[in-house]
């Protein structure tokens, strides 16, 4: 420990980014696990009982190495380990090392089948500490890279990669289940397909780079204006479709009318060139029958309708789809 080459080595594992959790019912081991981490740059979270580690590792952002002592007063180790395997098999990762006084082989071997990663056993030296310790890391940075991995394809599969926003499989997968939700909540589900007007001409006499920024910045505008909890897709080439949860026509028509806005409102700039960009909309409305199934197809078919309507009336227009009405829906209507 006094040969200075060993702090630059630790300092070198980077393991200054990350939490250990030190498990233990004896203090003294407690400490000097613990202060040994501390040194090499771990943030160290201590746990006195397996109910108490238990309690920790369940948290959002817990540790995602452990040093788990074998005998403690609850929760063994070993169950521990097979409890952090069986739970959390969908969640991040958790490196597990056993410290033990416990020797012999039937033990590592039970103690690697219950799902540790690694067995030590006590009294231990500091560098083989040390040295499982890198092994966990590289282990732990791999699992990193395959979660980011798998992350970043997941996206790719689901997004426009011109706009960022979700692509058609997932907006209209998003509908489904906002369509779902609002047959059982009985609220109604708003949705605008926005197409954007004469973008031949925008392709043609500006050039398809300047039509692929405008794409994008039509995109972000929707993206801002919308709230949270609204979806935004691309749908088609030019066209954009908007899900708004809980919206009635009303609204929705006047959502459509301030995107529509946005749109028109300022020129889309690009490489020293502007343009005026509008957009016509078809709005639609499902509202939930306590019979009926939404139909997700013809609500779609609903709001091209009106686009269709919007751009044959003069485009940078809204125009929306009456919904058929219920019978005795429409009878309370007239009524009232
Ligand atoms: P309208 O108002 O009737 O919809 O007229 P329009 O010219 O917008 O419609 P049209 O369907 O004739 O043309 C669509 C154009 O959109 C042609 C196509 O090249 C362009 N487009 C589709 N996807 C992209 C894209 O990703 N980037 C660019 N730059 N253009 C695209
Ligand atoms: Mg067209």
């Amino acid at each position: 420990m006094s040969d200075p080459s060993f702090f630059r080595a630790a300092e070198d594992a980077g393991f200054s980014l990350m939490q250990a959790l030190v498990v233990d019912d004896s203090a003294v081991y407690r400490k000097l696990i613990g202060d040994q981490l501390r040194s090499w740059g771990f943030g160290v979270t201590l746990a006195e009982s397996g109910s108490d580690a238990w309690k920790i590792l369940e948290q959002p952002d817990s540790p995602k190495l452990a040093l788990l002592d074998w005998v403690l007063p609850d929760i063994d180790g070993v169950e521990l380990c097979r409890r952090i395997r069986s739970a959390r098999s969908s969640g991040p990762y958790v490196y597990v090392i056993l410290l033990t006084s416990k020797e012999g082989r039937q033990n590592m071997l039970e103690a690697m089948k219950a799902g540790a990663d690694d067995y030590l056993v006590k009294p231990f030296d500091e560098m083989e500490l040390k040295a499982r310790l890198l092994v966990g890391k590289r282990i732990l940075d791999l699992q990193e890279e395959l979660v980011t991995a798998r992350e970043s394809m997941r996206h790719a599969a689901t997004h426009d990669s011109l706009t960022g926003l979700m692509n058609r499989g997932e907006i209209v997968a998003m509908l489904g289940r906002e369509l779902e939700r609002a047959r059982r909540e009985h609220s109604p589900v708003g949705v605008i397909l926005g197409d954007i007007d004469h973008f031949k001409k925008v392709n043609d006499t500006l050039g398809h780079l300047f039509g692929d920024e405008a794409l994008r910045e039509v995109g972000s505008r929707l993206r801002e204006q919308l709230r949270v909890y609204d979806g935004v897709g691309r749908y088609g080439g030019k066209e954009f479709l908007m899900v708004l949860p809980n919206c009635d026509l009303p609204n929705a028509m006047q959502r459509a009318n301030e995107l529509r806005d946005i749109i028109a409102r300022a020129p889309v700039a690009c490489s020293g060139e502007e343009k005026l960009i509008t957009m016509s909309m078809g709005v639609a409305v499902a509202i939930s029958a306590s019979d009926g199934k939404n139909d997700l197809e013809a609500l779609l078919n609903q709001a091209d309708a009106g686009l269709y309507a919007a751009k044959e009336n003069g485009r940078n227009r809204v125009e929306h789809f009456i919904p058929k009405l219920k019978k005795a829906a429409a009878a309370r209507a007239r009524k009232n």
